[in-house]
């Protein structure tokens, strides 16, 4: 999944499970945001989805912002992680690569994934666009019709 999907899944978990919704876009945001440069700039991993795209990464991170911000945050990071985790999980099943989340505790057998955004757009299939308009879409219409504070 993409940018818009990440934060529309995110804002979608946080609104369901009632955690700090700002924790939740900032997680769901952490895992591009360290392994794309990784790849794409430094070239140090095989492809973009490690090592942020991780069980172990989400649980240090989440106790990280367990200790620096408090329990509410890190439950809202632990859900946006997880949602990112888990778009990217079904993103794995309709284009190339997949994730590794056991890295380093299994060894894998990498798929060499691409090396900018151009690239890495190339590899989405048509299914994955879409499913990516529809969790978008389902997040605007949760944001226009829900019940919260505005
Ligand atoms: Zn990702």
């Amino acid at each position: 999944m993409i940018l818009p999907g990440h934060i529309a899944a995110a804002y979608l978990a946080a609104r369901a499970l009632g955690t700090d919704l700002c924790a939740g876009l900032a997680a769901s945001m952490f895992p591009d945001l360290v392994d794309k440069p990784v790849r794409w700039l430094f070239r140090l991993t095989p492809n973009d989805r490690i090592p942020a795209h991780t069980l172990l990464m989400c649980m240090l991170t989440s106790a990280g912002a367990r200790l620096l911000f408090g329990r509410r945050f890190s439950r809202g990071w632990l859900v946006g992680y997880g949602a990112h985790l888990l778009c990217d999980q079904a993103n794995a099943h309709l284009n190339p690569g997949r994730l590794y989340l056991w890295w380093p505790f299994k060894r894998y057998k990498m798929h060499i994934g691409p090396t900018g955004l151009a690239s890495s757009l190339d590899d989405f299939t048509p299914a994955s666009l879409v499913l990516e308009g529809i969790v978008v879409a389902l997040a605007v219409a949760a944001w226009l019709l829900g019940p919260e504070e505005r």
